[in-house]
């Protein structure tokens, strides 16, 4: 029934009702029974369905609320995520950046004296380990002393750099070029003979001596020495540099700008 004929019955009834012509017939009294009962019954849906409403739009409020909450949660704990990652990015960094400055030569960004040990401590284990031997060049600037005397501390500074840069350029991608300390620098290379490892350093030997420095309008030029020592396995890494220093000491008193390769076995 539509709720328009629903309303057209109600008034239907109502008027017959408040009719007094219908006050004798005997279907007066029950219909009006009737009447009551059906307006009580209509009267309590109409609070059933107001409370259901009532509750519905609780419930959805809640719902709202609730998922509104969630939502911002999860965007908290996305900007927390994304600062931990950042936190742990720059902890990543610093740690490379750290790493970097303990094993690194401030003045040339050449290798320092730790990471040639490093180095030198697990070629000699490899070399143990899978029998491929490895050689050390020990090189050393010739008379730098008179550099730093004739053209001051800072060209001495200056001039290290320059020969850095050249024995990095020259020698191979598996090579490692460090500063040893001073005017010194050692050229690891990883599966070389003495032989080979003597080639590649003549060559660097040349490139050094090609090198031309200019100081305001003076031009001037350097050799290096350099002593070679194939290391022996089951001798330890030191043992090695000492014997491509003994070989350098060599090329010193030859004449300097050389290079000499050490004996096997040192008398
Ligand atoms: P040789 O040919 O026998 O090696 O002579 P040399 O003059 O090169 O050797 P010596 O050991 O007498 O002198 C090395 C000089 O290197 C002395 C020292 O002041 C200088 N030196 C060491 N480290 C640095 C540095 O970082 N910068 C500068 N400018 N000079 C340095
Ligand atoms: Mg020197
Ligand atoms: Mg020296």
């Amino acid at each position: 029934m539509s709720r328009s004929s629903h309303v057209k019955l109600e008034e239907q009834i109502t008027a017959l009702l408040d009719s007094d012509e219908q006050q004798g017939n005997p279907l007066y009294p029950l219909l009006s029974e009737l009447w009551e009962v059906h307006q009580e019954l209509a009267r309590r849906i109409d609070r059933i369905s107001h409370i259901s409403d009532a509750y519905q739009s609780l419930a959805k409020e809640r719902e709202q609320s609730l998922s509104e909450r969630v939502n911002k949660q999860l965007r908290q704990l996305e900007k927390v995520a994304r600062i931990s990652d950042r936190y742990q990015k720059m902890m990543r960094d610093l740690n490379i950046a750290l790493h970097e400055a303990s094993t690194h030569d401030p003045l040339t960004g050449l290798g320092n004296r730790r990471l040639l040990i490093e180095r030198l401590k697990e070629e000699s284990e490899r070399a143990r380990r899978n029998g491929h031997s490895f050689s050390v060049a020990m090189l050393d600037i010739d008379h730098f002393k008179r550099i730093n005397d004739q053209y001051g501390h800072e060209v001495g500074d200056k001039v290290l750099t320059e020969v850095a840069r050249v024995l990095d350029a020259e020698i191979r991608e598996a090579d490692l070029c460090g500063r040893w300390g001073g005017e010194e620098f050692i050229i690891l290379l990883p599966e070389t003979t003495a032989f080979d490892a003597q080639q590649v350093i003549e060559r660097v030997r040349e490139a050094v001596l090609h090198l031309h420095l200019h100081v305001n309008a003076e031009n001037f030029s350097l050799s290096i020495s350099a002593g070679i020592a194939a290391h022996h396995i089951g001798n330890s890494y030191s043992e090695t540099v000492n014997r491509a220093d003994g070989a350098l000491l060599q090329a010193k008193q030859q004449g300097r700008n050389l290079c000499r390769v050490a004996a096997d076995h040192p008398a």
